[in-house]
């Protein structure tokens, strides 16, 4: 039976680490990285696999039953199809699943299937490859398409397609990506923008999801999907005849603070409490100082204690955060 030692303040239960394995990216997205390049992390400063792995087990001594992988893109990293094999390998680790840009998909993803993974969230911004090439730096649109689809002949289910939706660069594009959800079992899944820092905002202002909603329900009514246990913050829909759904993940326009059961780990061993806030316990130094894994799961412990009862991003009033996507991992 899982303990469940990891309860805040607020009697969240917080069984959900997203671990972000490294900060280098192969893509240069234009609402991630700042474009005055951030300097990449030092090796030595990047956790270990064993660390990571030492970590995860001592969260699941605590309660955690459900790990995502991201990063910077995490299937840059070396050894990283070795790793994933010995993630899903942990006793008591329920779900494990990975979120990537897609651009190596197409050639590891027999790898990534042996690894034991099932479930994969792959970001796509746009279904135009000229576009593409805008948003992400580099075109590869058709590989990274081919990779999905592979994905889906091959058994991944569901593959999610992460959207973030930005005003004048593809909310002309908010009905194709719908649309595809009535023709491919995908989870469309839209997200609203987060302002970070080093990075004003692409377009200045913000798409929320009621708009959304309201431009894609030109394709017929969206009907509530019941919430299974791996759906985490999404709001889930589906169009009557889908074989797809969609789903909003709104940090900004509803937060869903109050039902989050997330912590972070960072590429450089921060445990951060909430993405948007920049609490974080530096758990590489308490690990390379030598403490015992009861020590680490003190650590856990109290640093959860600390979480923040709600971030405080508004779509008016935007906060700043301070550390960045790719080394937090979205
Ligand atoms: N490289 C992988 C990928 O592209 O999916 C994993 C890392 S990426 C940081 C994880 C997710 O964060 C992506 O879906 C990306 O769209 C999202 N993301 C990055 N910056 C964001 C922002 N400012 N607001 C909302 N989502 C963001």
């Amino acid at each position: 039976m899982p303990n469940s030692s990891l309860i805040d303040s607020y009697n969240r239960k917080l069984n959900y680490l997203r671990i972000s394995i490294t900060d280098r990216c192969n893509l240069k997205c234009m609402y991630c990285v700042p474009p005055d390049r951030i300097p990449k992390i030092p090796h030595k400063e990047i956790l270990s696999y064993e660390e990571i792995l030492r970590i995860v087990r001592v969260g699941v001594s605590l309660g955690v039953s459900k790990v995502r992988i991201t990063g910077g893109e995490p299937l840059v990293r070396k050894g990283v199809y070795d790793f994933l094999e010995q993630l899903t390998q942990i006793e008591g680790l329920l779900d494990v699943s990975l979120t990537t840009n897609g651009v190596l998909l197409k050639d590891n993803i027999y790898k990534i299937k042996s690894t034991g993974i099932k479930r994969i969230n792959i970001s796509l911004d746009t279904l135009n490859p000229k576009k593409f090439q805008k948003i992400a730096g580099y075109d590869c649109f058709d590989q990274i398409w081919e990779g999905i689809e592979l994905a889906q002949q091959i058994g991944f289910d569901p593959i999610k397609l992460n959207v973030v939706p930005l005003p004048g660069v593809n909310d002309d594009e908010l009905t194709d990506f719908a649309r595809l959800s009535f023709t491919h079992p995908f989870h469309i899944r839209f997200i609203e923008y987060m302002p970070m820092e080093n990075l004003p905002m692409p377009t200045g202002r913000h798409l929320l999801a009621p708009e959304i909603k309201r431009r894609i329900s030109i394709l017929g009514e969206l009907i509530p999907v019941e919430k299974n246990t791996t759906d985490g913050p999404a709001e889930r829909f589906k169009f009557e005849t889908a074989l797809g759904e969609i789903g909003f993940i709104r940090p900004i326009s509803r937060h869903f603070c109050n039902a989050c059961n997330r912590l972070r780990l960072t590429a450089s061993g921060q445990l951060r409490l909430c993405l948007l806030s920049d609490r974080q316990e530096d758990l590489k130094a308490a690990l390379r100082k030598g403490c015992s894994d009861s020590q680490l799961a003190e650590i856990f412990i109290q640093a959860v204690r600390r979480k923040p009862s709600e971030h405080n991003l508004e779509a008016d009033h935007p906060g700043k955060v301070l550390g960045q996507m790719c080394a937090i991992g979205g």
